[in-house]
């Protein structure tokens, strides 16, 4: 495996001397907690900081574990920035305040990891021209999990042969927001790979409101949400007397760590804001 598509939670960058300095957003939740562990165990990162608006004053050690440095969690992540030098913030919270953090990171020269989804499209456009002005990078991948961005890519290859498609995401019931992150970013990938004119136009009556989904870029998208799922995603395409199905399972959200160490990794080599970690996994096919 190449330098660039290394996924190591352990393993030293040979290109750094000094350890990339991490501010880690969202700390007390879900994937924080799993980003304290995975960044806390790589030999070349160094957390410096993490904020979260619950759990704060509690140690790092306590929500992830004995590799996490002795720091209390804090509220302002401003304060935090300004007081701590920081290279990049991983930032893993709710689409209300995401790109708040993100703005606010790339102000002071600090390059986001973004994982939060739901972000409206005027969020993602003040963000791209905060990176311009400041000559700052950063990422928006809403998977981090390396099969699932192996589906997405696949996905949007069959699309240039099979143009009737749906998508069906599944996530757990807390999820904030519907449809996923990566069922919008698989949309617009099959949208822009797509050649041929679907031919299937649904002719149903329906019984109920939704039935056939939520359409994005004219392709339908069916957001399921039960306590027991992780985030999962199957590609359903359709075409003479054949089906292709693509699916993805991430079963804990540990899957998603190795793709989020290796963006932080990677973030400061990119160009302005980038969207989807294919855009480091595939670099060298840009
Ligand atoms: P969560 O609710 O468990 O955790 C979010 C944390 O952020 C909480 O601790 C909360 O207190 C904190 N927070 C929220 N707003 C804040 C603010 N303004 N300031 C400081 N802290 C704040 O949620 P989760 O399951 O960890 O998911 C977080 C986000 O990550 C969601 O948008 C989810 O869709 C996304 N996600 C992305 C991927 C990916 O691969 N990109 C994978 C899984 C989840």
């Amino acid at each position: 495996m190449s330098e660039s598509t290394s996924f190591s939670e352990t393993e030293t960058s040979p290109s750094s001397s000094s350890p990339i300095r991490v501010c880690v957003v969202g700390a007390a939740g879900r994937m924080g907690q799993e980003v304290l562990r995975a960044v806390g165990a790589a030999s070349d990162l160094k957390i410096v900081s993490a904020i979260d608006r619950e759990h704060v004053g509690v140690s790092l050690r306590e929500l992830g574990g004995p590799r996490c440095p002795d720091l209390p969690v804090t509220e302002k992540l401003g304060a935090a920035l300004d007081a701590t030098p920081t290279d990049v913030i991983v930032d893993f919270t709710h689409p209300s305040s995401a790109a708040q953090h993100a703005l606010s990171a790339i102000k002071r020269g600090v390059a986001p990891v973004i994982g939060t989804t739901g972000m409206q499209d005027a969020d993602l456009r003040q963000i791209r021209e905060q990176c311009e002005a400041q000559a700052t990078p950063a990422l928006y991948a809403p998977n981090f999990a390396i099969g699932a961005v192996l589906m997405i890519k696949f996905a949007a290859m069959a699309a240039r042969w099979l143009p009737d498609v749906e998508i069906i995401e599944l996530h757990h019931e807390k999820k904030a927001d519907a449809p996923s992150g990566t069922a919008m970013l698989t949309a617009q990938r099959i949208h822009d790979a797509r050649t041929g004119t679907p031919a299937r136009k649904p002719q149903a009556t329906l019984k109920a409101e939704g039935a056939l989904g939520a359409t994005v870029q004219g392709i339908p998208v069916h957001s399921v949400r039960l306590p027991g799922l992780v985030a999962h995603q199957e590609v359903l395409f359709g075409g003479q007397d054949e089906t292709l199905t693509i699916r993805h399972d991430s079963l804990h959200r540990s899957s998603f760590m190795g793709g989020v160490v290796l963006a932080v990794r990677k973030v400061r080599s990119l160009d302005g804001l980038q969207i989807g970690l294919d855009k480091i996994l595939f670099a060298d096919q840009a």
